[in-house]
């Protein structure tokens, strides 16, 4: 018997991907840049390369910020300069804010209590929960930043069991990353349920229930 859902957030309950997209699109024609395929492409290129330095220390989060905007407009910059483009940018994204239209409605109909538990900042969570009307379903809001670990390590998901005063065996994790979100869950003893969107061609893992939308997620929750 299931007790409590916890939820992963990017790209299972807000549309992270899509919101990105929207503000990225919507800054570089704002900036006078292309708007295209390709300059997104090339964000996420030349993002993907600085966070590759944060994550080996190379860099601080502020320097992380200001390297990308500096390579992706290809001239130099003062600190302020790049800080007041990334915030422009930010502006756009947090105006671009949704959330998948499954969430809303499955949120409100699961005779559970509910946690979210998200590799990500608190900051940005709180805030995007609030902004999206859905704070007030989570009795917990735990993310990596302030935990110390972040899945797919068990003690992630276990330490949100605790914040629940649950055992991991009467708690279902919801998430869209079948190694990070679902096998990790299922590592931890948790009922792990792959939101697969997109319906890749990749074989549901044993132990492991796969849904390709949340109005799916009652009838599986009630039968683990
Ligand atoms: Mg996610």
């Amino acid at each position: 018997m299931i007790e409590a859902v916890l939820w992963d957030v990017d790209d299972t309950i807000f549309d992270f991907t899509g919101s990105e997209r929207t503000g990225l699109l919507r800054h570089f024609e704002a900036e006078g840049m292309p708007s295209d395929e390709a300059a997104l492409e090339r964000w996420h290129r030349i993002a993907e390369t600085a966070r590759r330095r944060l994550a080996a220390g190379r860099l601080t989060y502020d320097e992380y910020r200001r390297a990308r905007v500096r390579t992706f407009v290809d001239r130099p910059l003062t600190d302020i300069e790049a800080d007041a483009w990334h915030d422009r940018y930010e502006a756009l994204f947090a105006a671009a804010w949704s959330a998948f239209p499954d969430a809303a409605s499955a949120l409100d109909a699961l005779p559970y209590r509910q946690g979210i538990l998200s590799n990500s900042s608190t900051v940005h969570q709180e805030r995007r929960m609030a902004a999206l009307g859905l704070r007030h379903h989570f009795e917990v809001l735990l993310c990596s930043d302030r935990l110390g670990c972040a899945k797919p390590d068990p003690k992630a998901f276990l330490a949100a069991c605790a914040a629940l005063e649950l055992p991991p065996a009467r708690v279902a994790y919801v998430g869209d990353k079948l190694d990070v979100d679902a096998v990790g869950a299922r590592s931890a003893g948790l009922h792990a349920i792959w939101l697969d969107r997109a319906g890749t061609a990749t074989p549901t893992p044993s132990g492991i229930r796969r849904i390709s939308t949340l109005t799916e997620l009652s009838a599986h929750l009630a039968a683990c």
